[in-house]
């Protein structure tokens, strides 16, 4: 961390640690549980270039950011590798001091022509989203009829840029949970975490609902009946995945339990979406809109600084811990392809 600056708290005592930032609200999925196509359909309206955030406010931020204590960055979207020069960005995030780490959430289909160059950029890990291994279990959830192979020569590519990677599997039910073993399987023994994600109230337009969840005690038994698993430590402060590790030695899986099990006390994130608004929570009604801030008012730097040290000072969230079914049903929340997760 910088030592300018000490690490700014929020009303809980949290400390604020991870900056998501979404650089694009399009994609080239329409996967069912996050952008269904008859909701974004061929006359839906995208964000247009003059709203998105330039690289250059994208990189203010940052940096101010990196002031307050910001440690590590995670790039997403829609999907983040459609917005033109990406390696530009990264590499001007990467020289940011106060920054250590540089990640980047994709469902890979773009991977293959471009991890050398995000790597080379400073890039260092990956989160590929494949949510089934089977064609027509992968076909009929991205909505676009793209099979798995796309997506594993994505991770192929990653892999032989050198880049960190994580795979992300969100589990529905009866969309994929038949997925969960054949998906482990494939993985196991290739020195690629796998991680399964409930599936979660996020969004206005995915008709979630309780009982297509699978918890995490469930992912889990599923699992260790065929490939036995154990318990393995927290790798660092704040984790979101519960570690297993396979009792063979061959890796290790992970469990994100936002549903389940939650873990609001140790939330050090905060998001900006592509047209420059800040949530403090995945699930907020409201973002802080600090693009019209920067454009309009011509902030100071102080000033900046202070505008976001304020607003999560004020950060009371823990949606989570306090959902019920009325926050569930009736409450607004922005949608997962425009805030990125
Ligand atoms: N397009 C990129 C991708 O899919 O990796 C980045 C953006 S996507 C919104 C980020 C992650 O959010 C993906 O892993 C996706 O599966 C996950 N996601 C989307 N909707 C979700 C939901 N309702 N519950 C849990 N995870 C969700
Ligand atoms: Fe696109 Fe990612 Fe959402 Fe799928 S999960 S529709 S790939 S943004
Ligand atoms: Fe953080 Fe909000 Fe998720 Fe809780 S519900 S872990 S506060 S993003």
């Amino acid at each position: 961390m910088n030592n300018e600056t000490a690490p700014i708290k929020d009303h809980f005592g949290r400390v604020l640690k991870d900056l998501r930032i979404s650089v694009i609200d399009k994609c080239n999925f329409r996967c069912t549980y996050c952008m269904p196509k008859e909701i974004f359909g061929e006359d839906y309206v995208f964000l247009s270039e003059k709203e998105l955030l330039s690289f250059d406010e994208i990189i203010r931020l940052a940096n101010t950011f990196a002031r307050l204590g910001v440690e590590k960055i995670r790039i997403t979207g829609g999907e983040p590798l459609m917005r033109r020069n990406l390696d530009h960005l990264i590499a001007e995030l990467a020289n940011i001091p106060g920054i250590k780490d540089i990640a980047l959430t994709t469902n890979a289909v773009m991977l293959t022509k471009m991890a050398k160059k995000l790597k080379a950029a400073g890039l260092e890990r990956v989160n590929i989203s494949l949510d089934a291994i089977e064609d027509d279990v992968f076909k009929d959830i991205n909505g676009r009829g793209v099979g798995s192979s796309p997506v594993l020569k994505g991770i192929e590519a990653a892999k032989e840029a050198g880049l960190g990677i994580k795979i992300n599997m969100v589990v529905k039910k009866g969309m994929n949970d038949s997925q969960i073993l054949p998906m482990a399987r494939y993985f196991k023994g290739k020195d690629i975490i796998l991680r399964f994600i409930e599936f979660m109230d996020v969004g206005n337009h995915n008709g979630w609902d309780f009982k297509h969840v699978i918890s995490k005690k469930d992912i889990i038994n599923t699992i260790n009946e065929e490939l036995p698993i154990e318990p393995a430590e927290e790798n660092y402060y704040g984790e979101v995945a519960s570690r297993y590790r396979y009792k063979d030695g061959e890796g290790e899986i992970g469990v994100i339990s936002s549903v389940t099990d939650s873990f609001c006390g140790t939330c050090t994130r905060i998001r900006l979406s592509a047209d420059g608004k800040l949530y403090t929570c995945l699930f907020a009604s409201d973002g802080f809109d600090i693009r019209e801030k920067m454009r309009q008012d011509e902030l100071s730097n102080d000033a900046l600084e202070q505008e976001l040290t304020s607003l999560w000072g004020r950060r009371k969230d823990r949606y989570s811990e306090e959902r019920t079914e009325e926050t569930q049903r009736n409450r607004k929340k922005i949608e997962m392809s425009y805030i990125g997760g």
